[in-house]
């Protein structure tokens, strides 16, 4: 006989058995490792190869393989593969006939088995036997069930941990694909394999392009996004069967090959509708999470998440199922507010509510993140990015931050005014000084702050107060009715001059004609309204006409309202309708306004000179308009984004003493009041632009 080395044996094995001729990372390692009879936690993600770990060991080793799965279709599965490889294996369960359950048993005691697979429930049928027998391996599948930190906990799991105390020289291997960083400790507690050698495959998919968009007008946006990718395999997943339905229909009447998917359909129906979309008939499933598993495509181009996942495991998974081929992929994630309310309510339902909201928070630090996510998403899995990834809306965006100080003592002063018990709307409410039931119910409407921040718009205002979240400046008592406290970071904001940073806000830049939506877009308000309306619908599981009946919406055409008390004058506006659904329709309104009139030329106009190196003055001159309106126009497209230093025309000290006339003119209304109290010395344009550096908190230069 030639002397070979490990590795050559163990490939010619690998070649003769399995009929592959190199190993999947990690393979090799782990395999060796369990042959030098160590225990083993092997994190894999799917398709990676990990029964490969344990079939080959077991095949070179004395004794039979115990392996633990938790499914009894793939323990049949593995079971007819190795048998078509010539390997003597078995499965058992209580399904079985009692001639073939007594078939096995002596197939195990008389030690023909080289893999016995067992379901964990079924382990009790075995508990004398297994000492009677020589044993090579225990080799646990899905080992994240034995961890109730794990997105799927098995009671019948735990037992497992028995195991190595009773069996000492049997290597134990615990394999899984998935298992955030708290996980795959509790595993190795759990089973008693303190020193288990740890092996993680990288989670790393490089490929996918992560996204995160805030979800508004989602039906709209998917329909643009969709209409980018002419062709592509993609999926939606959503949280409920109707919104599938919704989904596919609205998609279907854009002209899109688009099918539904969910548990409630008919097995057929099901199995058609996998087989559409895997030969590429029909390249849009909108599908509940429990389609994509155990599929095999590898051309999914994009995955959307129509609404937040429960938890970073199953997000990941989902995900995970587009750009298998190691193209690029587009990933997609709408985060909503009312998806986490949703969520939380039926975690209040599980048995393991308190680990569930721990992890659904860690789904929304997620959605939130203004750092990298894959760096946010590979920590989740105790994998540590150490570079940007480059490949994610962030990295591709990353925020521009301001001193946002002064913004967050208002906001954290009107916290601690309402002794920390209302929650984020009222709070934004409050500080734009909202006149609606629920602030003078409350009496909120004499509190200091009161319209303290009324120049931010709400939904501005509500991202500035979830970014004070994140930071751990503010929290969240979800239990207590959503309501927002105080943390002691800020205290020492408010009492000890601590500095905070806030990202500035980005607006989604206008499309170009390309970005645009190949499907028509609706024309007239009352389309636009009935679409809004159509959506807000389907997000609250109410018929449209609950929302608003098209009468209102006619007359909502008619009046034009632009703001709150207009509203109210709509017919069928009532207190609550107004609280729920001014802003929103409102927005709607005065977006539909804004894009009659070509608003923004006279600005673009404006920038085009400035940039060509104009001086304000000759600008003016040109223009035939006054230096104030110029400046204006060059603060409207600072505002915008434009690259614009401001700095030029407004020196530190004159924003300094802006800044201290806003002091002393707490009441004060537009523009007037400064311009007395400079006694019509600063000319209206720099009031305006100090006050425009104060309010953005722009750092002023020395
Ligand atoms: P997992 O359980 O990690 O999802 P499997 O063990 O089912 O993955 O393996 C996924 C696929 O990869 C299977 O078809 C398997 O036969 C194949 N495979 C495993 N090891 C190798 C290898 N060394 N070379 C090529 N294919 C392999
Ligand atoms: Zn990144």
């Amino acid at each position: 006989m030639t002397p070979t080395t490990t590795q050559e044996r163990l490939l010619s094995l690998l070649k003769t058995h399995f009929g592959y001729d190199s190993f999947l990372p990690n393979q090799l390692a782990v395999i060796k490792d369990v042959l030098g009879k160590k225990d083993v936690l092997t994190i894999m993600p799917t398709g990676g190869g990990k029964s490969l770990c344990f079939q080959l060991p077991a095949l070179t080793m004395e004794g039979t393989a115990i392996v633990i799965s938790p499914l009894i279709a793939l323990m049949k599965d593995q079971v007819d593969v190795l048998r078509a490889n010539g390997i003597v294996a078995a499965y058992y369960n209580s399904s079985q006939s009692p001639e073939t359950q007594q078939e096995i048993f002596q197939q195990l005691k008389q030690g023909e088995l080289k893999l016995f697979y067992v379901a964990p429930e079924s382990l009790g049928s075995f508990g004398s036997l297994f000492n009677d027998i020589q044993i090579s391996l225990f080799a646990i599948d899905e080992a994240h069930c034995i961890s109730s930190w794990g997105h799927d906990f098995r009671p019948a799991y735990t037992q497992l941990g028995s195991l190595k105390g009773r069996f000492p020289d049997v290597p134990v291997m615990a394999l899984t694909a998935t298992a955030d960083k708290t996980t795959q400790d509790d595993i190795v507690d759990q089973l008693v394999v303190p020193d288990a050698k740890r092996h993680l495959a990288s989670f790393n998919r490089p490929n996918l392009f992560l996204e995160v968009r805030p979800a508004q007008n989602r039906i709209k946006q998917i329909l643009d996004f969709i209409a980018q990718r002419p062709d592509e395999s993609g999926i939606v997943y959503c949280l409920s069967r109707k919104s599938t339905e919704k989904i596919a229909e609205r998609l279907q009447t854009s002209g899109f090959k688009a099918k539904a998917y969910h548990a409630g359909m008919s097995a057929q129906e099901r199995s058609q509708t996998q087989e559409d979309f895997i030969n590429d008939r029909v390249p849009i499933i909108c599908a509940t999470i429990a389609f994509g598993m155990g599929i095999d495509k590898s051309n999914v181009r994009w995955v959307i998440h129509y609404n937040l996942p429960k938890n970073v495991e199953g997000y990941y998974q989902e995900i995970g199922r587009s750009g298998r081929d190691g193209l690029p992929a587009h990933t997609l994630l709408f985060y909503s507010f009312g998806d986490v309310a949703q969520l939380r309510k039926f975690i209040a339902e599980s048995d393991n509510a308190e680990v569930e909201y721990a992890k659904l928070e860690r789904m929304q630090q997620f959605a939130e993140a203004l750092s990298c996510r894959r760096i946010a998403l590979l920590n989740y899995f105790g994998e540590h990015l150490t570079e940007n990834c480059g490949n994610c809306d962030i990295c591709n965006r990353p925020p521009e931050y301001f001193d946002g100080t002064m913004l967050t003592q208002k906001i954290c002063s009107a916290v601690a005014r309402m002794k920390e018990s209302e929650p984020m709307g009222t709070l934004v409410d409050l500080l734009r000084g909202a006149q609606n039931a629920n602030i003078y119910e409350k009496g909120l409407q004499n509190l200091k702050t009161y319209g303290a921040v009324k120049d931010v718009s709400w939904q501005d205002l509500q991202q500035y107060v979830i970014q004070l979240l994140n930071q751990g400046v503010l929290e969240i008592n979800f239990r207590e009715g959503a309501r927002i406290g105080l943390t002691p970071l800020a205290k020492q904001i408010l009492f000890e001059g601590k500095k905070v940073q806030l990202a500035i806000l980005v607006k989604e830049k206008p499309k170009t004609r390309k970005e645009r939506s190949v499907t028509a877009e609706p024309t007239g308000l009352f389309e636009k309204l009935r679409l809004l309306r159509q959506q807000i619908a389907s997000e609250e599981g109410v018929p449209a006409y609950i929302v608003f009946s098209d009468a209102s919406l006619k007359d909502m055409e008619a009046k034009l309202p632009t703001n709150e008390e207009k509203f109210m004058e709509v017919s069928g506006v009532g207190q609550a309708k107004l609280e729920k659904y001014a802003t929103i329709f409102l927005k709607a309104i005065a977006e539909h306004q804004a894009s009659l009139k070509p608003k923004l030329a006279t600005q673009e106009l404006t920038y085009n000179l400035f940039k060509e190196g104009l001086s304000i003055a000759e600008i003016a001159e040109k223009r035939e308009l006054t230096e104030n309106t110029i400046y204006s126009h060059v603060l409207k497209m600072h505002s915008e984004g434009k690259d614009i230093d401001l700095h030029q025309f407004i020196t530190s000290e004159e924003i300094e003493n802006i800044k201290k006339a806003q002091n002393a003119l707490p009441e004060a209304e537009g523009l007037k009041p400064y311009f007395e109290y400079f006694d019509e010395k600063v000319p209206y344009w720099k009031i305006k632009m100090g006050l425009y550096f104060i309010e953005k908190g722009i750092m002023a230069q020395a």
